[in-house]
């Protein structure tokens, strides 16, 4: 070996652990979420809402949170009975502590976190603002941040900051931009699910048009189970969110719109994957509105929506399919149901979302890792596991169907149809309808 191939020999080993070091999946953080707990409402909170601004940056093999800014809001919708998530879905998790005491946790997940499993991503880093929202506190917290490693489907803390909720630069939310219309009042916020829909590309003209779709969108959710009979356990809301012009961008036929909160579809390049990827649009629309859930009512023609859990779902008005897309979006953003589709060229995504050995977090969606925490307890004995894709032997059994996930193999659903699989289903399988109450039920009690 020459001094030169040594040389070139060492350098290329160099590079080559360096790289093995960049890609090593993050090790556990100190801290994992609970999941557990009681807590006194009134002992920590007041009757406001704290909202947190944060940045998410980083590429494919890192991601960082910055907090950017802190606000006074209105009334804080949530039930005081709530305030521990015991679902623990979501891509992210927020705990907040007060010295030792964990008082308020939330799971979540994020567009950013999305577009981390796509191909740009592997090329280039990005930031994308995410907003949360939490009861104002009665005394200094520390909020953490924790997101779920791939390879181990486990949360790791990747963030701590401090919040003083007698910090001067906490800024005083305006009450409201927009004028409400109450669709439907049937108690107090603290316990009902305050559902808020807001208007996206609608002019101060358009405003009857917005009212008739919100209605219309609405009637649909509760002409389906199991919305339909837990109704009277909603509020609807209407905010009348106006736009300077009509309709949102569709980028790929270079059309622009200036929106009230800038949404467009081709996200990710996806022609019909519509978003707002400035989540503080979406949160100053929300200014001065007690929420739990938010459906954002797209004035467009063009079929398509988003929903991402606990963050924000939207979908357009003038489509016909629009009540479809728009239960379906609901089932993400407000239940983290999956996608139960799985046809190949559907997905943006550059790998396998629900690799094996890592159960998902979807209560919908399995990979055979854990299945006694999904939905074993609805499958009838008799039903073999998996299940044969088969209509006429198990349409109407909750089983292990392969496909789910956007894969074709190693995920699988309970149903043979159901509405987070396509827009025919006849109505969400028992399983989506069981986590869709478990969700009503955390809200109302
Ligand atoms: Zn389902």
């Amino acid at each position: 070996m020459t001094k030169k191939t040594f040389v070139l020999l060492m350098l290329l080993l160099t590079l080559a652990s360096c790289e093995w070091m960049h890609r090593k999946p993050a090790e556990p953080g100190p801290v994992s979420p609970s999941f557990k707990g009681t807590v006194d409402y009134d002992t920590y909170f007041s009757s406001r809402r704290l909202r947190l601004d944060f940045v998410l940056a980083g590429g494919k093999d890192r991601q960082m949170a910055f907090l950017e800014s802190l606000h006074s809001e209105c009334e804080w919708a949530g039930s005081p009975n709530a305030l521990i998530d015991r679902f623990g879905y979501g891509q992210f998790f927020m705990e907040v502590f007060a010295g030792e005491k964990l008082i308020y946790s939330h799971g979540f997940s994020a567009l950013f976190e999305e577009w981390r499993s796509t191909d740009q991503a592997g090329k280039q880093e990005m930031a994308m603002n995410q907003t949360l929202w939490m009861p104002f506190p009665k005394q200094p917290v520390k909020v953490v941040l924790y997101e779920r490693v791939r390879s181990t489907g486990k949360f790791r803390k990747f963030y701590e900051c401090a919040v003083d909720p007698s910090d001067r630069h906490i800024i005083p939310g305006p009450e409201r931009y927009y004028s409400l219309k109450h669709l439907q009042i049937r108690g107090d916020y603290a316990h009902k699910v305050d559902l808020v829909l807001a208007g996206e590309g609608y002019t101060s003209a358009q405003l009857p048009k917005l009212r008739e779709d919100a209605v219309q969108l609405m009637e649909y959710l509760f002409s389906m189970e199991p919305y339909k009979s837990r109704r009277d356990d909603f509020n609807v809301v209407l905010v009348e969110s106006t736009s300077s012009s009509s309709g949102v961008d569709v980028p790929q036929e270079g059309r622009w719109r200036n929106t009230a909160m800038d949404s467009g579809f081709d996200t990710f390049y996806v022609d019909r994957y519509l978003t707002v990827t400035d989540h503080r649009k979406i949160a100053s629309v929300l200014s001065g509105v007690p929420f739990d859930a938010v459906f954002i009512i797209a004035n467009d023609s063009k079929y398509g929506g988003g929903g991402i859990y606990n963050s924000y779902a939207l979908g357009t008005a003038g489509n016909r399919l629009s009540p479809e897309v728009f239960i379906h979006e609901f089932g993400h953003s407000f239940a983290g149901l999956g996608d139960e589709y799985y046809d190949e060229g559907s997905s943006a995504y550059d790998e396998d979302l629900y690799p094996a050995g890592v159960e998902p977090w979807e209560p919908n969606l399995t990979t055979l890792t854990d299945f006694k925490a999904k939905w074993a307890d609805l499958v009838e004995k008799g039903t073999p596991v998996p299940t044969p894709n088969d209509p006429d032997a198990y349409g109407d059994k909750v089983g292990v169907f392969e496909g789910g996930g956007y894969m074709t193999k190693g995920c699988y659903r309970p149903y043979y149809e159901c509405r987070m699989l396509n827009n025919t289903a006849p109505e969400f399988c028992p399983v989506c309808r069981r986590s869709i109450e478990e969700m009503i039920d955390f809200y109302v009690k």
